[in-house]
């Protein structure tokens, strides 16, 4: 375990120069405090949970103090959003700290949220404001937690500060870990640009740091393309078997690393919807639940194309067709899982299909019916979730299916259940809870915020007590806009 003050430096995206990151110093906020941390977050960093309770905790991770090894940079990128190319992006309200190195010798990006105006922050403000933050707190740890690869998030400061959105609020900063802040965008920049030896800089330096097998590839260049698309097509298959919706997915919030980031008006489905839009502004559904696997893929393009000038575009169009049936078969099998079936069969895919069609129009929460279809035996169980599906004969055909599907699978109840229970949440981050997490927060009252997090860091357990998390939503808890200004 280490010191506040012994954390170790080692700032390899810092040293490639000026053209990828400008030098900027973090702007602190009025009298800064603790409102959350996560335990899990601070043993990345070898930082023992009572740390978090030094002041000086808060005013490092607050931008007050800084390591005198850390060098403080906001990265230049751009990238196509909700279709249309932006060719000047960058972190305008975050900035690189530096990179830290664990006892295990792994690389974490402290990267503060919300720390002031840097070269990027066109008409922004440079800062974040204390809903957003802890939203994106509580989802990335959560994500974390259910398996669903995510930037990490190590606290949350809230301050004094008045930041102006459509109301004032209190600022913020998030300080968020992830092994690296390289986006697709950095790539569509240079490219975009016309700085192909930078483009090959980041490139290398990328795969040097953070895709070190694909050099053992005849091809690096190529491997790591297929490497990014795999866990991309991974990620998202997650994200629609527990239900995530991202709600921004521009180039420019896709991780390189092929994980959730940058987290914004996002939201868990309550009730099952294909459709669901969870972003206001996005009036086309660009974003819809559905459309992110169509949406995934085209990013990926952006990206290739991005990368012609290294890769053949026969070998990039090939390895784009892979996409699909990656994403498929990571899907079906969590699927399956999540129905507690450890084989698989052919016709495994029209029964998932089938159930969600059936969910589709329903109303059927889609967290508690997994949960609960493991809680007792199949026969029981489909008997039991039953009355909530407005096409009752249809269901029926679906659960004889599924009954004699499970039979098949020739497991006692215990065992299933416990199958069941370790892939489906009890707990699940509802827009709802966060909301009133936020509204206590904002008065000033961190408990309820803490506790959330707490409960949402073990969303598979039983946790006694804490049943009024997995309860289903109220009606209004259903229809929150969430504000897209951040
Ligand atoms: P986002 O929609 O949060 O992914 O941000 C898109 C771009 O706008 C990024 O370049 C952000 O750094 C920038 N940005 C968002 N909010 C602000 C803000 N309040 N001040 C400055 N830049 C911002
Ligand atoms: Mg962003």
């Amino acid at each position: 375990m280490k010191t506040l003050t012994e954390l170790h430096f080692d700032n390899r995206f810092a040293r490639l120069g000026d053209v990828f990151s400008t030098e900027v110093t973090p702007q602190p906020l009025e009298q800064p405090r603790l409102v959350v941390a996560s335990e899990a977050a601070m043993s990345l960093l070898d930082l023992d949970p009572p740390v978090a309770e030094d002041p000086l905790f808060t005013e490092l991770f607050s931008g007050h103090k800084l390591w005198s090894t850390a060098e403080p940079r906001a990265m230049v990128y751009s990238g196509h959003q909700f279709g249309s190319y932006n060719p000047q992006l960058g972190d305008g309200r975050g900035l690189l700290l530096g990179e830290v190195v664990n006892e295990k010798g792994q690389y974490w990006d402290l990267h503060l949220k919300g720390a002031g105006m840097t070269p990027y922050s066109r008409m922004g403000d440079g800062r974040a404001v204390l809903r957003s933050s802890i939203r994106e707190f509580l989802a990335s740890e959560h994500l974390h937690a259910l398996g669903i690869p995510s930037s990490r998030a190590l606290c949350v400061t809230s301050s004094d500060t008045t930041v102006y959105r459509e109301r004032p609020e209190r600022g913020a900063m998030l300080m968020r870990l992830s092994p690296s802040h390289v986006r697709f965008g950095h790539f569509e920049f240079f490219y975009y640009t016309k700085q192909h030896d930078e483009l090959k800089q980041l490139l290398d330096h990328v795969v040097e740091s953070h895709f070190a097998e694909c050099l053992e590839h005849p091809e690096p260049y190529h491997s790591f393309f297929r490497e990014v698309l795999e866990r991309t097509a991974e990620m998202v298959a997650r994200w629609q078997a527990y239900g995530f919706c991202h709600g921004v997915m521009n180039t420019d919030n896709m991780s390189i690393l092929g994980i959730t980031f940058d987290f914004g008006p996002y939201a868990f489905l309550d009730d099952f919807d294909a459709r669901f839009i969870c972003n206001h502004s996005d009036h086309a559904g660009r974003y819809s639940y559905e459309n992110q696997v169509p949406i995934a893929h085209w990013n990926l393009a952006a990206l290739a194309q991005a990368l012609t000038p290294f890769i053949a575009i026969e070998q990039l169009r090939g390895t784009m067709d892979l996409f699909l049936p990656i994403y498929e078969a990571a899907w079906l099998d969590l699927m399956r899982k999540r129905l507690g079936l450890d084989t698989a069969e052919e016709n495994d895919k029209e029964l998932v299909q089938r159930l969600l069609q059936l969910m589709q129009g329903s109303a059927i929460d889609y967290t508690r019916f997994f949960r609960e279809l493991g809680n007792s035996p199949a026969k029981q169980a489909v008997a039991r979730l039953r009355d909530d599906f407005v096409d009752i004969k249809a269901f029926d055909d679906w659960a004889g299916s599924y009954c004699e599907r499970v039979d098949r699978e020739g497991e006692d109840q215990q065992a299933r259940r416990q199958r069941m229970h370790a892939v489906n949440p009890k707990y699940i981050l509802r827009n709802y809870l966060a909301q009133q997490a936020i509204e206590a927060a904002e008065s000033g009252d961190y408990g309820p915020v803490r506790e959330l997090h707490a409960v949402l860091s073990h969303p598979f357990d039983e946790q006694p007590g804490m049943d009024r998390y997995a309860e289903r939503p109220p009606e209004w808890g259903k229809h929150l806009e969430i504000s897209c200004s951040s």
